[in-house]
Protein backbone atom coordinates (compact mmCIF):
# COMPACT_ATOMS: atom_id res chain seq x y z
CA UNK A 1 0.00 0.00 0.00
CA UNK A 2 1.08 3.49 -1.08
CA UNK A 3 0.36 6.58 1.40
CA UNK A 4 1.06 10.12 2.03
CA UNK A 5 2.12 11.17 5.70
CA UNK A 6 2.47 14.82 6.05
CA UNK A 7 5.50 14.99 8.59
CA UNK A 8 5.61 17.81 10.87
CA UNK A 9 8.92 17.56 13.05
CA UNK A 10 8.20 21.23 15.07
CA UNK A 11 10.53 22.97 17.70
CA UNK A 12 12.74 21.69 20.23
CA UNK A 13 13.32 17.96 20.38
CA UNK A 14 10.80 17.77 17.64
CA UNK A 15 12.98 17.14 14.35
CA UNK A 16 14.95 14.10 16.98
CA UNK A 17 12.29 12.24 17.72
CA UNK A 18 9.88 12.24 14.71
CA UNK A 19 13.40 11.11 12.53
CA UNK A 20 13.27 8.06 14.73
CA UNK A 21 9.58 7.68 14.31
CA UNK A 22 10.33 7.53 10.36
CA UNK A 23 13.24 5.09 11.18
CA UNK A 24 10.68 2.90 12.46
CA UNK A 25 8.07 3.78 10.19
CA UNK A 26 10.51 2.95 7.19
CA UNK A 27 11.22 -0.52 8.29
CA UNK A 28 7.93 -1.24 8.76
CA UNK A 29 7.39 -0.26 5.26
CA UNK A 30 10.33 -2.57 4.22
CA UNK A 31 9.05 -5.27 6.01
CA UNK A 32 5.24 -5.73 5.08
CA UNK A 33 5.71 -4.10 1.73
CA UNK A 34 4.62 -0.72 1.95
CA UNK A 35 4.99 2.53 0.46
CA UNK A 36 4.91 5.57 3.02
CA UNK A 37 5.37 9.00 0.95
CA UNK A 38 6.71 12.07 3.25
CA UNK A 39 6.33 15.16 2.95
CA UNK A 40 7.66 18.03 5.34
CA UNK A 41 5.92 20.84 6.46
CA UNK A 42 7.14 24.13 9.27
CA UNK A 43 4.75 24.66 12.25
CA UNK A 44 5.28 26.44 15.46
CA UNK A 45 8.73 28.12 15.96
CA UNK A 46 10.15 27.49 12.92
CA UNK A 47 7.23 28.82 10.75
CA UNK A 48 7.59 32.01 12.40
CA UNK A 49 11.02 32.21 12.01
CA UNK A 50 11.64 31.25 8.01
CA UNK A 51 7.37 32.88 7.32
CA UNK A 52 6.41 35.46 10.41
CA UNK A 53 3.45 33.02 10.71
CA UNK A 54 3.39 29.78 12.83
CA UNK A 55 1.45 28.10 10.04
CA UNK A 56 1.09 29.02 5.86
CA UNK A 57 -2.29 27.90 4.55
CA UNK A 58 0.14 26.34 2.01
CA UNK A 59 1.49 24.20 4.91
CA UNK A 60 -2.52 23.04 5.69
CA UNK A 61 -3.18 22.41 1.71
CA UNK A 62 -0.73 19.88 1.97
CA UNK A 63 -1.84 18.14 5.22
CA UNK A 64 -5.15 18.08 3.85
CA UNK A 65 -3.61 16.30 0.64
CA UNK A 66 -2.49 13.87 2.36
CA UNK A 67 -3.61 10.23 4.50
CA UNK A 68 -2.39 11.47 7.92
CA UNK A 69 0.02 13.22 9.80
CA UNK A 70 3.02 12.83 11.80
CA UNK A 71 3.82 16.08 14.51
CA UNK A 72 6.35 16.38 16.83
CA UNK A 73 5.94 18.62 19.11
CA UNK A 74 6.10 22.83 18.93
CA UNK A 75 7.02 25.78 21.42
CA UNK A 76 9.84 26.79 23.20
CA UNK A 77 10.73 27.87 26.63
CA UNK A 78 7.47 30.10 27.40
CA UNK A 79 9.81 32.63 29.57
CA UNK A 80 12.94 33.27 27.28
CA UNK A 81 12.02 32.33 23.65
CA UNK A 82 11.28 35.53 21.48
CA UNK A 83 8.16 33.70 20.37
CA UNK A 84 6.18 34.68 23.43
CA UNK A 85 6.65 38.31 23.27
CA UNK A 86 4.91 38.06 19.99
CA UNK A 87 0.51 38.48 19.69
CA UNK A 88 -1.07 35.51 20.53
CA UNK A 89 -2.52 34.79 17.60
CA UNK A 90 1.17 34.76 16.35
CA UNK A 91 2.65 32.26 18.57
CA UNK A 92 3.51 28.92 18.41
CA UNK A 93 0.61 26.93 19.49
CA UNK A 94 -1.55 29.45 17.27
CA UNK A 95 -0.20 26.71 14.43
CA UNK A 96 -1.63 24.16 16.30
CA UNK A 97 -5.16 25.69 17.00
CA UNK A 98 -5.29 26.25 13.32
CA UNK A 99 -4.46 22.93 12.06
CA UNK A 100 -6.94 21.58 14.21
CA UNK A 101 -9.73 23.30 13.00
CA UNK A 102 -8.74 23.45 9.35
CA UNK A 103 -8.40 19.98 9.14
CA UNK A 104 -11.48 19.47 11.77
CA UNK A 105 -9.89 17.39 14.45
CA UNK A 106 -12.68 16.62 17.05
CA UNK A 107 -11.90 13.72 18.70
CA UNK A 108 -8.46 13.57 21.18
CA UNK A 109 -7.48 10.54 21.61
CA UNK A 110 -4.90 9.61 24.95
CA UNK A 111 -3.92 6.09 25.74
CA UNK A 112 -2.48 5.33 29.09
CA UNK A 113 -1.16 2.00 30.09
CA UNK A 114 2.00 0.68 32.30
CA UNK A 115 4.15 -1.10 30.66
CA UNK A 116 5.12 -3.80 33.80
CA UNK A 117 8.55 -2.66 33.31
CA UNK A 118 8.21 0.31 34.13
CA UNK A 119 6.18 -0.38 37.58
CA UNK A 120 8.92 1.81 39.24
CA UNK A 121 7.85 4.86 37.52
CA UNK A 122 4.18 4.65 38.44
CA UNK A 123 3.34 6.82 41.73
CA UNK A 124 0.60 4.38 42.55
CA UNK A 125 1.03 1.39 45.37
CA UNK A 126 1.91 -2.09 44.33
CA UNK A 127 -1.33 -3.63 45.33
CA UNK A 128 -3.81 -0.92 42.98
CA UNK A 129 -1.34 -1.59 40.22
CA UNK A 130 -1.83 -5.01 40.15
CA UNK A 131 -1.19 -6.43 37.01
CA UNK A 132 -1.08 -2.93 35.36
CA UNK A 133 -3.65 -0.65 33.28
CA UNK A 134 -4.22 0.13 30.15
CA UNK A 135 -7.04 2.76 28.89
CA UNK A 136 -7.82 5.31 26.05
CA UNK A 137 -9.44 8.41 26.70
CA UNK A 138 -11.46 9.81 24.03
CA UNK A 139 -11.91 13.43 24.68
CA UNK A 140 -13.72 16.44 22.58
CA UNK A 141 -11.17 18.88 20.84
CA UNK A 142 -13.60 21.67 19.52
CA UNK A 143 -16.06 22.45 21.60
CA UNK A 144 -17.68 22.89 25.38
CA UNK A 145 -15.97 25.43 27.85
CA UNK A 146 -12.68 26.17 25.70
CA UNK A 147 -14.72 27.44 22.65
CA UNK A 148 -17.86 29.27 23.90
CA UNK A 149 -18.39 33.26 24.22
CA UNK A 150 -16.23 34.70 27.06
CA UNK A 151 -16.36 38.08 28.41
CA UNK A 152 -14.34 40.34 31.45
CA UNK A 153 -16.67 43.24 32.08
CA UNK A 154 -17.13 45.06 34.98
CA UNK A 155 -20.66 44.82 36.54
CA UNK A 156 -22.12 47.25 39.29
CA UNK A 157 -18.22 48.10 40.25
CA UNK A 158 -17.32 44.64 40.52
CA UNK A 159 -14.87 43.16 37.87
CA UNK A 160 -16.83 39.91 36.41
CA UNK A 161 -15.69 37.19 34.10
CA UNK A 162 -17.94 34.72 31.97
CA UNK A 163 -17.24 31.80 30.21
CA UNK A 164 -19.77 29.61 27.89
CA UNK A 165 -20.12 25.91 28.12
CA UNK A 166 -22.19 24.92 25.12
CA UNK A 167 -22.59 21.45 23.17
CA UNK A 168 -25.01 20.84 20.69
CA UNK A 169 -26.73 16.89 19.88
CA UNK A 170 -24.29 16.43 17.11
CA UNK A 171 -21.16 17.42 18.53
CA UNK A 172 -21.98 14.91 21.27
CA UNK A 173 -23.39 12.10 18.79
CA UNK A 174 -20.08 11.98 16.81
CA UNK A 175 -17.79 12.16 19.53
CA UNK A 176 -19.91 9.61 21.01
CA UNK A 177 -19.47 6.72 17.71
CA UNK A 178 -16.13 7.68 17.67
CA UNK A 179 -15.44 6.46 21.31
CA UNK A 180 -17.76 3.20 21.02
CA UNK A 181 -15.62 2.43 17.51
CA UNK A 182 -12.74 2.57 19.41
CA UNK A 183 -14.31 0.58 22.34
CA UNK A 184 -15.12 -2.47 19.75
CA UNK A 185 -11.01 -2.52 18.94
CA UNK A 186 -10.40 -2.71 22.72
CA UNK A 187 -12.25 -4.31 25.65
CA UNK A 188 -15.35 -3.27 24.41
CA UNK A 189 -16.20 -1.09 28.14
CA UNK A 190 -17.11 3.20 27.90
CA UNK A 191 -17.36 4.86 30.94
CA UNK A 192 -18.87 7.82 30.00
CA UNK A 193 -17.94 10.95 32.45
CA UNK A 194 -20.08 14.14 32.67
CA UNK A 195 -21.34 16.31 35.31
CA UNK A 196 -24.99 15.52 35.03
CA UNK A 197 -26.12 16.19 38.61
CA UNK A 198 -25.32 19.66 38.05
CA UNK A 199 -24.84 21.01 34.35
CA UNK A 200 -27.76 20.79 31.48
CA UNK A 201 -24.71 20.54 28.86
CA UNK A 202 -24.15 16.91 30.98
CA UNK A 203 -27.30 15.81 31.14
CA UNK A 204 -27.50 16.19 27.25
CA UNK A 205 -24.34 14.73 26.93
CA UNK A 206 -25.89 11.61 28.89
CA UNK A 207 -28.91 11.47 26.81
CA UNK A 208 -26.91 11.46 23.65
CA UNK A 209 -24.32 9.13 24.70
CA UNK A 210 -27.25 6.68 25.88
CA UNK A 211 -28.61 7.10 22.36
CA UNK A 212 -25.69 6.28 20.41
CA UNK A 213 -25.10 3.05 22.62
CA UNK A 214 -28.37 1.51 21.54
CA UNK A 215 -26.19 0.86 18.05
CA UNK A 216 -23.40 -0.85 19.84
CA UNK A 217 -24.90 -3.80 21.77
CA UNK A 218 -21.92 -5.81 22.88
CA UNK A 219 -19.91 -2.55 24.49
CA UNK A 220 -21.01 -2.36 28.62
CA UNK A 221 -21.65 1.37 29.12
CA UNK A 222 -21.56 3.33 32.52
CA UNK A 223 -21.76 7.34 33.29
CA UNK A 224 -19.38 8.01 36.05
CA UNK A 225 -19.48 12.01 37.01
CA UNK A 226 -16.37 13.77 36.61
CA UNK A 227 -15.15 14.05 40.49
CA UNK A 228 -15.47 10.51 40.98
CA UNK A 229 -13.41 9.63 37.99
CA UNK A 230 -10.82 11.63 38.82
CA UNK A 231 -10.55 9.40 42.48
CA UNK A 232 -10.78 6.14 40.65
CA UNK A 233 -8.16 7.12 38.30
CA UNK A 234 -5.93 6.79 41.16
CA UNK A 235 -8.22 4.39 43.19
CA UNK A 236 -8.75 1.83 40.99
CA UNK A 237 -7.36 2.57 37.38
CA UNK A 238 -7.70 -0.91 36.01
CA UNK A 239 -11.49 -0.83 35.90
CA UNK A 240 -11.50 2.04 32.95
CA UNK A 241 -10.89 0.70 29.00
CA UNK A 242 -12.13 3.88 26.52
CA UNK A 243 -13.08 7.26 28.83
CA UNK A 244 -15.19 9.19 26.61
CA UNK A 245 -15.73 12.71 27.78
CA UNK A 246 -15.77 16.87 27.01
CA UNK A 247 -13.28 19.10 26.36
CA UNK A 248 -12.58 20.35 29.77
CA UNK A 249 -12.66 17.34 31.99
CA UNK A 250 -10.72 15.40 28.69
CA UNK A 251 -8.10 17.98 29.40
CA UNK A 252 -7.88 17.00 33.09
CA UNK A 253 -8.69 13.53 33.21
CA UNK A 254 -5.73 12.63 30.55
CA UNK A 255 -3.51 14.88 32.30
CA UNK A 256 -3.87 12.92 35.99
CA UNK A 257 -4.04 9.27 33.41
CA UNK A 258 -0.42 10.31 32.12
CA UNK A 259 0.64 10.85 35.75
CA UNK A 260 -0.02 7.92 36.99
CA UNK A 261 1.22 5.98 33.91
CA UNK A 262 5.20 7.38 34.72
CA UNK A 263 6.65 8.99 32.39
CA UNK A 264 5.68 11.56 29.50
CA UNK A 265 7.95 10.45 27.27
CA UNK A 266 5.78 6.75 26.69
CA UNK A 267 2.68 8.39 25.96
CA UNK A 268 0.86 8.94 22.58
CA UNK A 269 -1.51 10.77 21.41
CA UNK A 270 -4.01 11.35 18.16
CA UNK A 271 -6.65 13.52 16.96
CA UNK A 272 -9.06 12.36 14.55
CA UNK A 273 -11.50 13.90 12.38
CA UNK A 274 -14.86 12.34 10.68
CA UNK A 275 -13.04 10.09 8.65
CA UNK A 276 -10.13 8.03 8.54
CA UNK A 277 -7.72 11.00 8.59
CA UNK A 278 -5.69 11.79 12.02
CA UNK A 279 -2.91 13.77 13.45
CA UNK A 280 -0.50 11.90 15.41
CA UNK A 281 2.04 13.05 18.26
CA UNK A 282 3.18 12.77 21.40
CA UNK A 283 1.44 13.51 24.62
CA UNK A 284 4.60 15.87 25.92
CA UNK A 285 5.74 19.14 24.43
CA UNK A 286 9.14 20.26 22.86
CA UNK A 287 10.97 19.69 26.05
CA UNK A 288 13.60 22.89 24.89
CA UNK A 289 15.77 21.80 28.29
CA UNK A 290 16.86 19.31 26.67
CA UNK A 291 16.87 19.48 23.18
CA UNK A 292 19.62 19.12 20.75
CA UNK A 293 21.29 16.56 22.97
CA UNK A 294 20.09 13.57 22.15
CA UNK A 295 18.53 12.89 25.64
CA UNK A 296 14.63 13.07 24.49
CA UNK A 297 12.74 9.85 24.75
CA UNK A 298 11.37 8.92 20.85
CA UNK A 299 9.24 5.80 22.10
CA UNK A 300 5.96 8.18 22.52
CA UNK A 301 6.42 9.28 18.80
CA UNK A 302 7.10 5.90 18.07
CA UNK A 303 3.53 4.48 19.47
CA UNK A 304 1.79 7.98 17.91
CA UNK A 305 3.26 6.18 14.46
CA UNK A 306 1.85 3.07 15.85
CA UNK A 307 -1.48 4.60 16.40
CA UNK A 308 -1.59 6.60 12.81
CA UNK A 309 -1.03 3.06 11.21
CA UNK A 310 -3.76 1.37 13.28
CA UNK A 311 -6.65 4.51 12.62
CA UNK A 312 -5.47 6.08 9.80
CA UNK A 313 -4.15 3.11 7.76
CA UNK A 314 -6.36 0.24 9.03
CA UNK A 315 -2.64 -1.87 9.43
CA UNK A 316 -3.33 -3.49 12.99
CA UNK A 317 -0.65 -5.97 11.85
CA UNK A 318 1.89 -3.35 11.67
CA UNK A 319 0.97 -1.70 14.19
CA UNK A 320 1.11 -4.79 16.61
CA UNK A 321 4.86 -5.35 15.17
CA UNK A 322 5.89 -1.47 16.29
CA UNK A 323 3.97 -2.15 19.57
CA UNK A 324 5.98 -5.36 20.51
CA UNK A 325 8.95 -4.10 19.24
CA UNK A 326 9.01 -1.36 22.11
CA UNK A 327 7.65 -4.13 24.46
CA UNK A 328 11.08 -6.22 24.02
CA UNK A 329 13.67 -3.30 24.18
CA UNK A 330 11.83 -2.48 27.31
CA UNK A 331 11.84 -5.93 28.53
CA UNK A 332 15.85 -5.95 27.19
CA UNK A 333 16.64 -3.20 29.70
CA UNK A 334 17.23 -0.53 27.35
CA UNK A 335 16.14 3.00 28.72
CA UNK A 336 16.19 6.75 28.17
CA UNK A 337 16.99 9.50 31.07
CA UNK A 338 13.32 10.12 31.75
CA UNK A 339 12.80 6.17 32.20
CA UNK A 340 16.31 5.48 33.67
CA UNK A 341 16.01 3.26 36.82
CA UNK A 342 19.18 1.33 38.66
CA UNK A 343 20.59 -1.74 36.17
CA UNK A 344 19.38 -0.55 33.25
CA UNK A 345 21.03 0.69 29.90
CA UNK A 346 21.42 3.96 29.09
CA UNK A 347 20.56 5.12 25.63
CA UNK A 348 20.26 8.40 23.71
CA UNK A 349 16.97 9.23 21.83
CA UNK A 350 19.06 7.82 18.45
CA UNK A 351 20.13 4.27 19.56
CA UNK A 352 16.34 4.04 21.25
CA UNK A 353 14.80 4.71 17.68
CA UNK A 354 17.41 2.29 15.84
CA UNK A 355 16.21 -0.69 18.92
CA UNK A 356 12.98 -0.60 17.76
CA UNK A 357 13.18 -0.36 14.39
CA UNK A 358 15.72 -3.56 14.58
CA UNK A 359 13.24 -5.41 16.72
CA UNK A 360 10.77 -5.33 14.29
P1 LIG B 1 7.36 19.44 28.05
O1 LIG B 1 6.43 18.30 27.92
O2 LIG B 1 8.01 19.90 26.81
O3 LIG B 1 8.50 19.10 29.12
C1 LIG B 1 8.21 18.80 30.48
C2 LIG B 1 9.39 18.02 31.08
O4 LIG B 1 9.37 16.68 30.53
C3 LIG B 1 10.74 18.59 30.71
O5 LIG B 1 11.63 18.41 31.79
C4 LIG B 1 11.21 17.76 29.53
O6 LIG B 1 12.62 17.65 29.42
C5 LIG B 1 10.58 16.41 29.85
N1 LIG B 1 10.23 15.69 28.61
C6 LIG B 1 9.18 15.94 27.78
N2 LIG B 1 9.20 15.11 26.75
C7 LIG B 1 10.26 14.29 26.93
C8 LIG B 1 10.81 13.21 26.16
N3 LIG B 1 10.26 12.78 25.03
N4 LIG B 1 11.92 12.60 26.64
C9 LIG B 1 12.50 12.99 27.78
N5 LIG B 1 12.03 14.00 28.54
C10 LIG B 1 10.92 14.66 28.10
O7 LIG B 1 6.52 20.63 28.71
P2 LIG B 1 6.91 22.16 28.94
O8 LIG B 1 8.36 22.27 29.32
O9 LIG B 1 5.87 22.69 29.83
O10 LIG B 1 6.71 22.84 27.52
C11 LIG B 1 7.76 23.11 26.59
C12 LIG B 1 7.16 23.68 25.32
O11 LIG B 1 6.33 22.67 24.70
C13 LIG B 1 6.24 24.88 25.55
O12 LIG B 1 6.47 25.80 24.51
C14 LIG B 1 4.84 24.30 25.44
O13 LIG B 1 3.89 25.26 25.03
C15 LIG B 1 5.07 23.26 24.36
N6 LIG B 1 4.06 22.18 24.31
C16 LIG B 1 3.75 21.74 23.06
C17 LIG B 1 2.85 20.71 22.91
C18 LIG B 1 2.54 20.25 21.51
O14 LIG B 1 3.33 20.45 20.61
N7 LIG B 1 1.40 19.61 21.31
C19 LIG B 1 2.29 20.09 24.03
C20 LIG B 1 2.67 20.54 25.32
C21 LIG B 1 3.56 21.58 25.44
Amino acid sequence: MEKKITVIKGDGIGPEIVTEAQKVLDKVAEKFGHKFVYTDILMGGCSIDKYGVPLTDEAVEIAKNSDAVLLGSIGGNTSTSPWYKLAPNLRPEAGLLKIRKELGLFANLRPANLYPELREACPLKDDIIGDGFDMMIMRELTGGLYFGARKTENVDGVETAVDTLTYNENEIRRIAIRGFDIAMKRRKKVTSVDKANVLDSSRLWRKVVNEVAKDYPEVELEHMLVDNCAMQLVRDPKQFDVILTENMFGDILSDEAAMISGSLGMLASASLNDTKFGMYEPSHGSAPDIAGQDKANPIATILSASMLLRFSFDMDKEADAIDNAVKKVLEAGYRTGDIMSEDMKLVGCKEMGSLVADMI
